[in-house]
């Protein structure tokens, strides 16, 4: 095996790849569908293609393909969650929710995480490094082959920051809608961000279409910062004003994630805060009970509180709405999964 990601080439560099290997150019765009809409998951089910081509790709390409090393099922609503074993034996968490809309998949960005938000678990030790575009697209196939059906929606909101690893994340949108592959609509896709303000802007300058969801999780800088270490790099009046911008560029309305920690940002003036903070603008409010993780002593409001807290977003006509916990039998807050199989495999 070579060590050529053809499975994060896109058609252009395809053709390229291919004419240089002395091939006709329609090649490219049968090794593209074999990939990318067919999801075969060796070079030996390319069955069109002639034997010495094919083991001419093996010889100098690596072919990306993740292999679950754990799938647990939920027995409540259908949720999925895959861990995947990366070809450097790194692992990464995905997760299926079923929806009446059709069936969204929450991929990992990275192995790990750099910037430190203080309740995830995903970024404890650290990130290891980005993954490619074929190993965000491998989790997107590998589940829709795994249920038999097609995966509609995509969220970027697994462990990693994607826009710490803005080019892979850029090549894996470009694959994950071309007609030619999976042809995933832009508005079903979803990318969450703590807030890296000058990638930001560059994503609005693409002018794509894609949805892009805030971490926003408080209503000052100053308590932001108590939360989310990147705030130190990008202040919030920053992060909002790229906010807008993304709006302007795009038309897409803002969301903002919002995990609600007991005492920490559900109280009144938090609230009272949020709504001056947010209410001129185009937006819609998730909030997140926040799932505790052992690690940390963050603990969630009650239902009671969560409710009241939306309420008072509500009455000042803020488009709220509180995530639905999916799964919850088989639970683990972004990242924690990974972080309990790492533990039991080194015990
Ligand atoms: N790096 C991206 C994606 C992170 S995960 C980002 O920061 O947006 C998606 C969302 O889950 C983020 O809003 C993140 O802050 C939130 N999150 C992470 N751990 C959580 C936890 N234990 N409880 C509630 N929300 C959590």
């Amino acid at each position: 095996m070579g060590n050529i990601d053809i499975k994060s080439m896109n058609m252009a560099e395809l053709i390229d790849f291919v004419e240089r290997m002395g091939e006709k150019k329609f090649r490219a765009k049968q090794l593209y569908e074999w990939m990318h809409l067919k999801q075969a998951a060796s070079f030996d089910e390319m069955s069109n293609l002639p034997a010495k081509f094919r083991e001419r790709l093996k010889e100098e390409c690596y072919f990306c393909v993740l292999h679950a090393a754990e799938i647990l099922s939920s027995e409540l609503d259908g949720t999925k969650k895959y861990l995947f074993e990366l070809s450097d034996g790194n692992i990464i968490e995905s997760v299926l929710m079923r929806y009446k809309f059709g069936n969204s998949v929450c991929i990992s960005s990275q192995v790990g995480c750099r910037m430190g938000c203080k309740f995830c678990a995903s970024t404890i030790d650290g990130v290891v490094r980005g993954l490619t575009a074929a190993e965000m697209l491998e989790q997107i196939y590998r589940i829709g082959k795994d249920i038999g059906e097609r995966i509609s929606h995509v969220v970027i909101m697994g462990s990693g920051e994607p826009l710490d690893n803005f080019d892979n994340f850029v090549r894996f949108i470009e694959l994950l809608t071309n007609t030619d592959g999976l042809n995933l609509g832009q508005r079903n896709i979803t990318v969450s961000t703590c807030g890296i303000v000058p990638k930001m802007r560059e994503l609005a300058d693409m002018k794509l279409q894609i949805n892009l969801a805030l971490s926003l999780h408080a209503s000052s800088q100053e308590k932001r910062l108590k939360l989310m270490p990147v705030a130190n790099k990008y202040a919030l009046d920053e992060v909002l004003d790229a906010c807008r911008y993304y709006f302007e560029q795009t038309g897409r309305r803002i969301t903002f994630e919002y995990s609600l920690v007991a005492g920490v940002n559900d109280r009144d003036e938090d609230a009272r805060e949020l709504i001056d903070l947010v209410s001129k603008m185009n937006c819609h409010i998730n909030l997140i009970p926040v799932n505790p993780i052992s690690e940390r002593d963050f603990k969630s409001p009650d239902n009671g509180a969560v409710v009241a807290f939306k309420n008072k977003l509500e009455k000042n006509n803020i488009n709220v709405t509180i995530r639905r916990e999916m799964g919850r039998d088989i639970n683990g807050a972004c990242g924690q999964l990974r972080r309990r199989y790492l533990k039991g495999v080194n015990s």
